[in-house]
Order: structure tokens, then C-alpha cells, then sequence
């Protein structure tokens, strides 16, 4: 017999979770599946790891600094991989365990296994049927391959969280988040780093600005950035690997890092059982209120085309979650003026529209600037500047 629920939810991440708990505490019956740990990308192999690796690496940069400010801390001090990982990895359990709270004192029921279609209306967990008046595909995504790594010898995000030694020399491969967040991560914490970017700059999207000025602090403090470089083969020579570039250029490591995007996590979802359209990209397509073309089955967050962002998930399963089971059937995502934040050195903050966009979009701006040592890195001795932009629209004064 298929065990039926008002609402039942496919991936326990950041949208998911967030959609089950809201949609139970409106009264609904809803269940949860879930095929490796509670929390998704964010806590598992996402935002979370990497803030805590990101921090480990700022210590690196504070003990430098801190000489000039009268401490001594000895000519060398010592980095332990194992330790930042152990201690990396309690802490996602004491996040698991409390999404699994979160989940049972809302009152939805967790499955763990994989899930997958049978046809519209039911899906299969490790042989358990279920069904459901409402199903939510939640499933986010995973990271793409390198195209010309045709042995999958390149380390992605996920493995590099779990990566066994402290790695000396680090290649990476791409020009976004990822990569940047890693280029700093390891070169804080005492690797040699060489980023390879096939565009002219690095975070497409961002502010010219921004971008510039942070390829600049990359370069100061000895990453070795090369732009405008196409990836043509990676080998392994024993523990080693050689990165090929189209140019002719090879670049030896011990971590090759591919940072070059995501793609969904649909792979043996059964989506063609339930007949659910895809993007090109393999993307779930919805509408504005996240229904697939299929009425009764909704998709948000990663796993369809919305900016791979935790809060945009959180938000959207929530918005959802209100609309089919609460009482504001009118309420929506807004998805302008979204913030973000990239956790390179220094990091980066922006909000709204760039100044290409701006003018793209007919603006008359004015951009207020500054751009400055700050106070800290006098003593420091660091030479490190910070940069300030304000767009504001030049007829209505709007930021
Ligand atoms: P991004 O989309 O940020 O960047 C992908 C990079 O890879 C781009 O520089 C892109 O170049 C390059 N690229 C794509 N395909 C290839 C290819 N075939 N060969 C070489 N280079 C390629 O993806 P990330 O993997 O860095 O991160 C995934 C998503 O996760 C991000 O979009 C972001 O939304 C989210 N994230 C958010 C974080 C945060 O909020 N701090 C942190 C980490 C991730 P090009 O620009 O030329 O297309």
C-alpha cells in the first residue's frame, strides 16, 4: 500500500526544508525525503564548510597582522588540515541534528532514501511507494565536470571539503564564486594558488569595479591568476596532476580544482515518468508560482533557473509552502536587489544593479566612490585597499 500525504517534498535542503516545516504548520500532512544528510548544499558541501574554511583562512592573514600591532607569534606558525576538518565536520552534525529537530517538532515525517517518479501521481523510496495531492522537487544541484577532464581527475567543491591533506599547490579552474572563494581559502591557508579563467575577468556580473579591484588584491597577494585561459586536458603524474591550457601553457599541482558551475541533480529522478519538462540546461521549468507543467508538482530553488543562492531558496519554499497551504495565495518572490556576498580576501558586498547594468537599463548615473587603506592595515603593513561604490539614478536620487 503507497503511503499518501497532502504535500510530500523531494530533498531535504534549504528550500526543501524550509517548504515541509512551513506547509506542516499551516495543518498540512507532509512528508520529506531525503538521500544523504539533512540541510542540503548550504550545510553539507556549501555555504557552510566553506564560511568555516574561509575562516580558518583569515587567521593566516590575522596572525601576519597582528606582528604590527605588538605580537609576537614566532617566526612560523603551524596549520592543521585534519583538525579545521575535523572540527568542520561536527559542526554540520550539530546542523543535521538540528534540521532534524526542526523537522520533527514541525511534524514532518522524514524518508530517508532516494526518491524517484513512477508516474505523475507516486514516487518510489528504496521500494516504499508514496503518494501525494501535492509533490515539491527540491532537489538543488551538483557540481558540473570539467568538459575536457575526461578521466574526472579534477577535484570539485564537493571532494575538496573532505580532501585528506592540506594541499601545496592548487589549481582552479573558472572565474566565479567558487573559484574565488577557494583561490582564498588555499592561499591563506599556505598553499601556492594559480586560478585559470577563460574570460578576460573574473565574477562575470559583478561590477567592473569589484572585479578589477579584487583581480588586483589576488595578484598583490601572490595568487597566480591567469585570464583568458582555455583548459585543454588535465594528466596525473603519480600523486600529481598537469593541467593543459589551449595557449600550450601546463600548470603541475597536487589539488585540480574544476569550480565551473553546477548543473541539476535530476539524473535518476524520474522526471520523463512524470512527464516534467526541462530547460535546455536539464533545468526543471516552472512559472512564476513554481508549478511544473505538471499542476500538481512544483520545483524551486537550484534545480530550476533562479539564482543559486540559499536565501532565494529559503524564500521561495516558504512563499510556496504559504500559497498552497496558508492563507496568502497572493504572495511572491521578489527577485530584484537581491544581496550577495563572495568570501574572497577582502570580501565583496553588493547589492542591486552594477554600473554596466545601470546604464544598460537607460539610467543617467552618478557613482560615488571611495577608495582607501583602511585604518588596520597601516600597523598592519599590509598593503590592501578597500572600495566603496554607490549608483545612484542622477533624475530621482535612487540608490
Ligand atoms: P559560477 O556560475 O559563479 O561561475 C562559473 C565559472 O566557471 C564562471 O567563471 C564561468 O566562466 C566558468 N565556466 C563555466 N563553464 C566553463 C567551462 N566549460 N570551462 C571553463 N570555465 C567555465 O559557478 P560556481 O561554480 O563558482 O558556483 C555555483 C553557484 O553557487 C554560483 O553561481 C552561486 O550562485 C553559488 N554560490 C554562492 C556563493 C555565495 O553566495 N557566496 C558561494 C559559492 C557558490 P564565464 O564567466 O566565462 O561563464
Amino acid at each position: 500500500m503507497a503511503k499518501h500525504y497532502d504535500y510530500f517534498v523531494i530533498g531535504a535542503g534549504s528550500g526543501g526544508v524550509r517548504s515541509a516545516r512551513i506547509a506542516a504548520q499551516h495543518g498540512a500532512k507532509v512528508g520529506v525525503a531525503e538521500a544523504s544528510a539533512l540541510g542540503g548544499t548550504c550545510v553539507n558541501l556549501g555555504c557552510v564548510p566553506k564560511k568555516i574554511l574561509a575562516y580558518g583562512s583569515d587567521y593566516g592573514f590575522h596572525l601576519e597582522d597582528a606582528k604590527g600591532y605588538g605580537w609576537d607569534i614566532g617566526d612560523k606558525p603551524r596549520f592543521d588540515w585534519p583538525t579545521l576538518i575535523t572540527n568542520k565536520n561536527a559542526e554540520i552534525q550539530r546542523l543535521n541534528a538540528a534540521y532534524q529537530n526542526t523537522l520533527d517538532k514541525a511534524g514532518v515525517e522524514i524518508v530517508h532514501g532516494y526518491a524517484s517518479f513512477i508516474d505523475d501521481k507516486t514516487i518510489d523510496i528504496d521500494g516504499q511507494k508514496i503518494t501525494a495531492d501535492k509533490f515539491l522537487i527540491a532537489v538543488g544541484g551538483k557540481p558540473r565536470q570539467h568538459p575536457k577532464d575526461t578521466d574526472a581527475l579534477m577535484a570539485t567543491s564537493d571532494d575538496v571539503f573532505y580532501w585528506p591533506q592540506m594541499p601545496k599547490d592548487v589549481v582552479i579552474v573558472g572565474g566565479g564564486y567558487i573559484a574565488v572563494e577557494f583561490a582564498h581559502i588555499f592561499h591563506g591557508l599556505g598553499a601556492h594558488v594559480t586560478l585559470l579563467h577563460r574570460g578576460n575577468m573574473i565574477l562575470r556580473g559583478f561590477d567592473n569595479s569589484i572585479r578589477t579591484g579584487l583581480a588586483d588584491e589576488m595578484l598583490k597577494q601572490g595568487i597566480d591568476l591567469h585570464l583568458n585561459c582555455d583548459v585543454s586536458g588535465v594528466e596525473r603524474q603519480g600523486e600529481r596532476y598537469v593541467i593543459k591550457t589551449d595557449s600550450g601553457q601546463s600548470f603541475e599541482c597536487d589539488l585540480p580544482l574544476a569550480a565551473i558551475g553546477r548543473v541539476p541533480n535530476t539524473e535518476h529522478l524520474g522526471l520523463d515518468k512524470a512527464g516534467i519538462e526541462t530547460e535546455g540546461s536539464g533545468k526543471i521549468k516552472v512559472n512564476k508560482q513554481y508549478q511544473t507543467n505538471i499542476g500538481h508538482i512544483y520545483a524551486l530553488g537550484d534545480v530550476t533557473d533562479t539564482p543559486e543562492l540559499t536565501p532565494v531558496a529559503i524564500k521561495e519554499g516558504h512563499v510556496l509552502a504559504d500559497r498552497l497551504f496558508g492563507d496568502h495565495p497572493e504572495r511572491s518572490v521578489h527577485y530584484d536587489n537581491l544581496a550577495t556576498a563572495v568570501f574572497s580576501y577582502p570580501p565583496i558586498g553588493t547589492i542591486g544593479m552594477s554600473e554596466e547594468d545601470a546604464l544598460k537599463n537607460g539610467h543617467e548615473i552618478m557613482c560615488y566612490t571611495a577608495d582607501f587603506k583602511p585604518m588596520k592595515h597601516q600597523l598592519s603593513g599590509r598593503d590592501e585597499r578597500t572600495y566603496i561604490k554607490l549608483i545612484v539614478d542622477y533624475k530621482t536620487d535612487r540608490v
